[in-house]
């Protein structure tokens, strides 16, 4: 295993505050960060010694930025395969295109997790109108209609009940490939990060339960209050896509927890993987000696995993548009860790940043 060691420079793709904590984190441990991406004013490119600033198409961008670094990552899952390629013809990429070959596409995604014996909700992939019209014959409603590619935080999908119409709902979604997802009943929605290095070891943070408002992270509470046994099982749930997918850096993946298990046996079903820090992670910061974002440089990096289990009990809120304009009371709040992304424009939906507060763990320690 190759050894990136303190004093080398990490190449990070996406300038969000992904990048941004990941960012930080590196240079706790004295390395360099480089971030590749099209935009100026980016949350990492604030706290980050350099920056390129390219598409993901600009070939001669990319290997410039690819000659310079030691090792990259990435913070969006999206980034093209062909700009990978290009990337990886002088430097290592952690994760692996392939990995982002199953994470880019939905369908990939429940294939994979399906062809591993794991859950996920029932679907039917449609191409057009006329294809959904067709499908919603024989689906049970309601249904949810997702792009299959490029969606996030509840753009790009909708929910199908019997008074929408076929060829509206493929219009909202963006008319390109959909999947058409059986509406699960869940009680409630859970996460694990995992982190993975290119000799297979592991180390994963225990089972957080996630509460979505309009489609947004709107709350995360670690750890998860769900059975041990639901707990294990996601976490066993998230080891073996990990290391099926042969991921080095890391991997979250969101789950539904049912009220009792399904006609397949499945007690929890994946919704989604990402290969990247995720939003559910942050607490990480406040409640872990070693954050997600430090588990992804050293992941990267071929250092050794930190520990995962938490110190506190943790509540995280994303503070998404004007919300962040109470960022004064946080700070007045002695129990609230306040952490800021430095965007320039408050916008509706967008995440400006976040504030998790911390509690006595109540738990045993692992
Ligand atoms: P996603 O973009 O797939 O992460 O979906 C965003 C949120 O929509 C999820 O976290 C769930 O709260 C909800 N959701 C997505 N898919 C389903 C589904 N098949 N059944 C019920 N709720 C869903």
């Amino acid at each position: 295993m190759n050894i990136i060691p303190p004093g080398s420079t990490i190449g990070i793709l996406g300038g969000g505050q992904l990048g941004r904590m990941t960012a930080l984190a590196a240079a706790r441990l004295g390395y360099q960060c480089h971030i590749y991406c099209p935009g100026a004013d980016e949350p990492a490119v604030a706290v980050s010694a350099r920056h390129t600033q390219g598409a993901f198409d600009n070939r001669v961008a990319l290997e410039t930025f690819a000659k310079a670094v030691d090792v990259v990552t990435l913070e969006w899952e999206n980034v093209p395969l062909q700009a990978m390629e290009t990337i990886g013809r002088y430097v290592t990429i952690f994760p692996s295109a392939d990995v982002l070959r199953v994470a880019q596409d939905r369908e990939q995604e429940k294939l994979f997790a399906q062809n591993a014996g794991i859950g996920t909700a029932d679907f039917v992939i449609v191409h057009s109108a006329a294809e959904l019209k067709q499908a919603l014959k024989n689906f049970p409603l309601p249904a949810i209609l997702k792009a299959t590619r490029m969606g996030y935080d509840g753009k790009g999908q909708v929910k199908i009940t019997p008074a929408i119409k076929a060829e509206a709902a493929w219009n909202d979604v963006g008319g390109t490939t959909g999947i058409l997802e059986a509406f699960v009943d869940f009680v409630c929605e859970i996460s694990v990060i995992v982190a993975r290095r290119e000799d297979g070891a592991m180390a994963a943070y225990p089972a957080v339960e996630n509460i979505h408002r309009d489609h947004i992270l709107f709350e995360t509470r670690a750890p998860a209050s769900v059975e041990a046994a639901v707990a294990e099982e996601a976490e066993r749930i998230a080891r073996t896509l990990a290391e099926k997918l042969n991921i080095v850096g890391l991997l979250a993946v969101e789950m539904f927890v049912l009220k009792q298990p399904n006609k397949n046996g499945h007690h929890i079903l994946v919704n989604e993987i990402a290969p990247r820090p995720h939003n559910s992670g942050h607490w990480t910061i406040d409640a872990c000696a070693c954050s997600q974002f430090e588990q992804l440089v050293r992941a990267v990096c071929g250092l050794p995993l930190g520990s995962t289990a938490p110190h506190s009990r943790a509540v995280m809120r994303n503070l998404i548009g004007d919300e962040v304009q109470g960022w004064q009371d946080y700070l007045k709040d002695s129990q609230a860790y306040l952490h800021l992304y430095g965007k320039a424009e408050t916008r509706a939906g967008r995440k400006m940043g976040h504030v998790t507060w911390l509690r006595e763990l109540a738990i045993k320690k692992t």
